[in-house]
């Protein structure tokens, strides 16, 4: 099995971004038992990897350096954090955010550069999280530009990997994606095949990684069934 994990705020508020944090514990406890080793993109995406899990965080909540370094760290594993660079030090009520949308304080920069040096990669999420498929191609450029210099300037590594803003794509953010990033993720739901395009890569919501039996075991053909029809769902109501 290969996947990649999506989490935003890892708290007990129980909103559709929130994973519990003791479920986070669970999680990470039963994959270091289960033999799917937890791994960077880099590594998880080489052709002769055929398993292993990528754990990601989308938009950059507080919660993601109180709740969740300390937990990576305890089993020395690798994240990626796609950021939001212009919500930094603020909330995630950015302009195009549904007014029913939870609302989260977010990570500092003295926070993120902690984050990195505790082994969590900073990738990119844009500057002002739009939906893309309304912009320009420069307006376009101009939100991943200055989301990656941004980051490139306070922490001296520049973003390798990106996250469309609610998963929202086109043919024109594709392109642009794939000519500019090493891969792109989505928010399909479903396990990486041997053949992914790189710039729509498939992804797993924590929010439905809830249950204890499928936590512990992942692999399962059970888990398996439980995963694919969770994807089959969502593809069923057009929220890919
Ligand atoms: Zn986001």
């Amino acid at each position: 099995m290969k996947a990649i994990i999506t989490f935003h705020s890892i708290d007990q508020s129980g909103s559709v971004l929130s994973y519990p944090p003791e479920k986070f514990v669970t999680l990470l406890e039963s994959l270091s038992r289960s033999g799917i080793p937890v791994l960077s993109l880099d590594k998880l995406l080489l052709r002769d990897v055929n398993k292993g899990i990528a754990i990601t965080f989308d938009d950059g909540m507080k919660s993601v350096f109180t709740e969740g370094l300390p937990v990576l760290q305890d089993f020395n594993m690798p994240a990626h954090l796609y950021l939001t660079t212009g919500a930094v030090g603020k909330s995630n009520q950015w302009s195009t955010q549904p007014a029913c949308a939870p609302n989260f304080d977010m990570l500092n920069w003295d926070e993120i550069e902690k984050l990195q040096a505790g082994g969590v990669y900073i990738d990119s999420h844009t500057n002002n999280h739009p939906d893309m498929r309304m912009l320009s191609l420069a307006e376009i450029e101009d939100e991943c530009e200055t989301a990656d210099e941004l980051i490139k300037k306070r922490l001296g590594r520049h973003p390798q990997y990106f996250a469309y803003p609610y998963g929202y794509k086109n043919d024109q953010v594709c392109e642009f994606a794939r000519n500019r990033y090493k891969a792109t993720v989505t928010t399909a739901f479903r396990v990486l095949n041997s053949n992914e395009d790189y710039a729509k890569l498939p992804r797993l919501d924590a929010y439905y990684l809830q249950p204890e039996w499928l936590i512990k075991n992942l692999n399962s053909t059970l888990s398996r069934g439980y995963l694919s029809l969770r994807g089959l769902i969502r593809t069923v109501r057009g929220k890919q």
